[in-house]
């Protein structure tokens, strides 16, 4: 759920694959997201502070974001019949769940926040908390954007 960081690390990655659209690398990297709107506005799920007990665990649970991630570079393969677009695909995408894991809980912007869970609602909840402090999320958010946007500008000078 770290917004910003998803978009820096879409950057980052069109400066590894220049040949792969940056349009279809934003999309990859915030597809878990998403689907969490979706599920937000179809009243399925929260986000991770919210006291009536409903997580974000069908779009960012390591079990459904692991699906979600398989079912999607499927997609992509079947309309480009391209593996290896198919393959960074599901790679960027998965890198939104690597990066949720490293984040949540993230106490800073949601106090009550319990980590992403490995299953369902009631399953065991992981991460790494790294964004418990103001510090941790400006380096996170805006540090590692602002860096995935530079390389990329220098990239294409
Ligand atoms: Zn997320």
């Amino acid at each position: 759920m770290p917004g910003l960081t998803h978009i820096g690390l879409a950057f980052i990655a069109k400066v590894i694959f220049p040949s792969i659209s940056l349009w279809l690398l934003f999309l990859a990297t915030e597809m878990i997201d998403l689907i969490f709107i979706l599920f937000l506005i179809l009243g399925i799920e929260r986000t991770p502070d919210h006291k009536d007990g409903k997580l974000s665990a069908y779009s960012h649970g390591l079990l459904m974001a692991t699906i979600w991630t398989i079912l999607s570079s499927t997609v992509v393969w079947l309309i480009s019949k391209d593996g290896n677009l198919s393959l960074i695909f599901g790679g960027m995408m998965f890198s939104h769940w690597i990066l949720d894991y490293i984040a949540s809980p993230m106490i800073y912007t949601f106090p009550n926040d319990t980590g992403v869970p490995i299953f369902f609602q009631n399953s065991k909840k992981i991460g790494l908390g790294m964004w418990k402090s103001k510090k941790a999320v400006n380096i996170g958010e805006y540090g590692i954007t602002l860096f995935g946007i530079g390389i990329y500008l220098i990239s294409i000078l």
